[in-house]
Order: C-alpha cells, then sequence, then structure tokens
C-alpha cells in the first residue's frame, strides 16, 4: 500500500544579493518532517546548524552539508518520506 508523498513547495526569501529557496511543508505533514524542514530552514537562514554544516553561498546558491546524524540532513528527510510512502 502506498500513500501520497508530502507535497512540498518552496519559497523565496531574499537576503542582500542572494535569493533563498526553501521547503515549505503543509500544517497536515508528519511532525518528523515538519521539524526536519524548520531546522533545516532554520540553517540555511542563520548560516550554521547545531551539527556543525555552515552555509557556503556560491554560483549554485546556498550549500549546507549537514551531518547524516543531523535531523535536517537529506539521509534523515528521506527517511522520514521513505516511511510515508510505505
Ligand atoms: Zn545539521
Amino acid at each position: 500500500m502506498t500513500s501520497d508523498p508530502v507535497p512540498i513547495r518552496f519559497q523565496t526569501i531574499s537576503r542582500g544579493d542572494v535569493l533563498l529557496v526553501l521547503p515549505t511543508v503543509p500544517d497536515d505533514a508528519p511532525e518528523a518532517l515538519k521539524a526536519a524542514i524548520a531546522k533545516r530552514n532554520g540553517a540555511t537562514l542563520s548560516g550554521r546548524c547545531d551539527c556543525g554544516a555552515t552555509v557556503i553561498l556560491g554560483r549554485q546558491g546556498a550549500i549546507i552539508e549537514h551531518e547524516d546524524a543531523c535531523e535536517a540532513s537529506d539521509v534523515a528527510i528521506a527517511a522520514i518520506v521513505g516511511r510515508r510512502l510505505r
């Protein structure tokens, strides 16, 4: 049995000369996903995550590489979304 994927949308925020594109999730998304996205967005906006990751601004935009154990990491978010898809 599968369910619909979580509809993640994006918002743009301008910071000086940089335009950030940040994900948003609906209110009815799993709490773990909402928390992960909030932490990820907070780290991107502040420039630092408590896992030690820092934002690097480059031609491709803002890049932040979270530790795999961080709840805001790609690995953690994929695990949350994967559980929801099963
Ligand atoms: Zn992190």
